[in-house]
C-alpha cells in the first residue's frame, strides 16, 4: 500500500480511533452510528453505517478488534408522516387515506410505541429498522442493533439523565450558545405523557433523591411546523420514562457504547456535534470520539426528499446494480458531493468496472488507488480479473431477448467469451436481469435503443451508401459477427470513410452513444430483422 493510499479517509479515521480507543482502555474499538426509524431510510441515510463499515473493516485490517453499532432511534416521534412508506423490500406505496387514518393520531408519540400501518410488525419503528438492516445485510454490512427504548428500559440512560438534572443549568447555559429558544427554567428531559403517550411534556419540578420528576403535558411544535396539543396531564415518574432531547441522547450513546468514532452528516456538523462536544468534556466529562463529517447524496441533481418521491433505498437500487456497485457508492471522498444519476445508472457501473479494470491491470498511482476502491467494495484481487458484460450493453439486448437468451447470443456471436466460469456466467446473466429492470423502470426514453421504425438522418452521402452497402450485403446472406464486422470495414474502405468515424455513426444509430463493443458482433446478436430495419430507416439529412 503505498502512501497516498494510507491516506485515505477510512484508513486515517480507523487509526485515530485505535489510537483514541487505546488511551481509554477500550478492549473494542467501537464505530458508532444511529439511525432514526421514522420512515423508509434512504441510500444518503446510509452514509453512516456503510462509511461506518468501512472505517470497522479498516480497523479490523490494522489488527485491532473492532465493531460496529447501530441504536435505532425509536424514541424519536413521529414528527411527519412521509408520503410514501415501503411495505416491504420491493413495495412502495403511496400514503393513502386509509394509513393517514392510522397514523395521524400517532404524531408525537414515540416511533417504538407508533403501529406499524401494515401490520407486521410490533410497531411503525421496528418495521423500517428492518427493512434498513435487510439493506445493510444484502451489501454486507451488519452492525451490532440496539433498540433506544430497551436502553432507557434496561437503566441505560440513567446515570446521564441523573447527571442532566443536576447540571440543568450548565446544560441549558451550553444549549443556549447553540440553540434558539431555549427557555429560562429548560430541564433537557421530555417525559411520555401516560395520558396521552405523547413527547409532549414539559418538566416541572425534580425529586433527585427519588429520581422522580414531575411534568405537565403542555404541547410542542415539531420541525417548526406541526404543532401537536399538549392534553394538560400532570404527573410523576421515574426519570427512565423520560426521553433525552436527541442532542443529548446522541452525547450520551458515545458515553454507552464507548464511541470511538462516529460519522455523521455536514448537516449535524455546526449544531448537534459542536454541542455534543462541549457537553461531552465540560459537563459529563468525557472525550467526544473521532469524527468523520461526509455530505449528503443527490439523486438525479436533487436532494432526495420523501416530498418529491425521489427516495431511493439499497433494495431499490440492488434492484438495478450489483451489491459492490452499491458499496462503491460510499467509497469516495466523504466531503464531495455525489450526484446519484439513477436515470444514467450505467455510468456508475461502468465508473465501477474501471475501477475493477485498473485494480487487475493498471499501473502507477492510480491503480493503487483503484485497488484501494477495490478492496472496501469486493475485497483482494483474484487470480484475474472477473468478466464483465458493459451495463449499457446488457441493457440494450434485453430489450430484444429474455436475458437467458440473450447471454446465448451473446456468447454465440463471441461478444461474451465462452470460457467463463460458471461464477462469471452467472453475474453476467444477473446484470442481464439487473439492467432489464431498469429498462423497464428507471431509464430515461432516450436512452432506450434505437426503434426500428424511426428515421435517422446523416449529412455525409458517402456514411449513408456505406450503410446501405451493409444492409443490402446482409439481406441477401447469413453472417456470423466476424464476417459482420469485416463488412463493415469493407463498406469503410470502399466508401473512402475513416473507418472509425463510420463504427461512431453505427454506435450512435444503435445504441444512442459515439462508443460500443465490436459492432459487427453486436449486431450479429441482435435480431437480424430488427438491424435490418433500422438501416433501412438512415437518410440523408439535406
Ligand atoms: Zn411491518
Ligand atoms: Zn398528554
Amino acid at each position: 500500500m503505498t502512501k497516498s493510499q494510507e491516506q485515505f479517509w477510512a484508513k486515517k479515521v480507523a487509526r485515530e480511533a485505535i489510537e483514541f480507543a487505546t488511551k481509554h482502555n477500550h478492549e473494542i474499538v467501537t464505530v458508532r452510528s444511529g439511525a432514526s426509524p421514522s420512515g423508509p431510510k434512504h441510500i444518503g441515510n446510509m452514509n453512516d453505517q456503510v462509511r461506518g463499515e468501512f472505517i470497522r473493516k479498516s480497523i479490523e485490517n490494522y489488527g485491532s478488534k473492532a465493531r460496529l453499532v447501530l441504536t435505532s432511534d425509536d424514541m424519536d416521534p413521529l414528527r411527519t408522516i412521509p408520503a410514501r412508506l415501503q411495505e416491504n423490500e420491493s413495495k412502495w406505496v403511496k400514503t393513502d387515506e386509509n394509513i393517514l387514518k392510522i397514523l395521524e393520531p400517532e404524531v408525537g408519540k414515540p416511533v417504538s410505541k407508533v403501529l406499524d400501518p401494515f401490520g407486521c410488525h410490533n410497531s411503525y419503528a421496528e418495521h423500517f429498522t428492518d427493512l434498513m438492516m435487510e439493506g445493510l445485510k444484502k451489501i454486507s454490512v451488519y452492525p451490532e442493533l440496539y433498540y433506544v427504548s430497551k436502553l432507557y428500559k434496561e437503566g441505560k440512560y440513567d446515570w446521564f439523565i441523573a447527571e442532566t438534572i443536576r447540571k440543568k443549568d450548565a446544560v441549558r447555559e451550553v444549549l443556549k450558545k447553540y440553540q434558539q429558544n431555549i427557555p429560562d427554567d429548560y430541564i433537557a428531559l421530555v417525559p411520555v405523557c401516560e395520558n396521552c403517550g405523547k413527547l409532549t411534556t414539559k418538566v416541572t419540578g425534580v425529586d433527585l433523591e427519588k429520581m422522580e420528576v414531575e411534568y405537565e403535558c403542555t404541547g410542542r411544535v415539531l420541525h417548526g411546523k406541526y404543532e401537536i396539543k399538549g392534553c394538560g396531564h400532570k404527573g410523576k415518574v421515574n426519570i427512565r420514562k423520560g426521553k433525552l432531547p436527541w442532542r443529548l441522547e446522541w452525547v450520551a450513546d458515545w458515553k454507552i457504547f464507548n464511541t470511538d468514532a462516529e460519522p455523521f452528516g455536514k448537516e449535524h456538523f455546526e449544531g448537534s456535534w459542536k454541542s455534543g462536544k462541549e457537553l461531552a468534556k465540560r459537563i459529563y466529562k468525557f472525550d467526544p470520539p473521532i469524527p468523520l463529517v461526509y455530505e449528503f447524496f443527490l439523486v438525479d441533481g436533487e436532494k432526495m426528499s420523501s416530498r418529491l418521491g425521489n427516495v431511493y433505498t439499497i433494495q431499490d437500487l440492488l434492484k438495478i446494480v450489483e451489491p459492490e456497485v452499491v458499496r462503491y457508492m460510499y467509497v469516495k471522498k466523504p466531503l464531495v458531493q455525489r450526484d446519484i444519476a439513477v436515470k444514467e445508472v450505467y455510468k456508475l457501473v461502468d465508473e465501477f468496472d474501471e475501477i475493477e479494470r485498473l485494480a487487475y491491470e493498471g499501473r502507477g498511482e492510480r491503480a493503487e488507488e483503484a485497488k484501494n476502491y477495490y478492496w472496501y467494495c469486493v475485497g483482494e484481487l483474484k487470480d484475474r480479473r472477473p468478466y464483465r458484460l458493459p451495463y449499457r450493453l446488457a441493457a440494450t439486448i434485453v430489450q430484444f431477448y429474455p436475458p437467458e437468451v440473450a447471454l446465448e447470443r451473446l456468447t454465440k456471436s463471441g461478444i461474451v467469451p465462452d470460457n467463463l466460469s460458471d461464477e462469471e456466467r452467472q453475474k453476467t446473466l444477473t446484470r442481464l436481469k439487473l439492467a432489464k429492470q431498469w429498462v423497464e423502470e428507471f431509464s430515461d426514453r432516450k436512452l432506450r435503443i434505437a426503434e426500428a421504425n424511426k428515421e435517422h438522418y446523416i449529412k455525409d452521402e458517402k456514411i449513408i451508401r456505406a450503410f446501405n452497402y451493409v444492409y443490402e450485403t446482409y439481406k441477401n446472406k447469413e453472417m456470423n459477427g466476424e464476417e459482420l464486422q469485416a463488412l463493415f470495414y469493407e463498406a469503410a474502405r470502399k466508401f473512402e470513410l475513416n473507418p472509425s468515424e463510420f463504427f461512431k455513426q453505427g454506435y450512435l444509430i444503435f445504441l444512442g452513444e459515439e462508443h460500443g463493443p465490436r459492432l459487427g458482433n453486436f449486431l450479429a446478436s441482435l435480431d437480424k430483422d430488427y438491424v435490418l430495419k433500422v438501416m433501412a430507416n438512415i437518410k440523408l439529412k439535406k
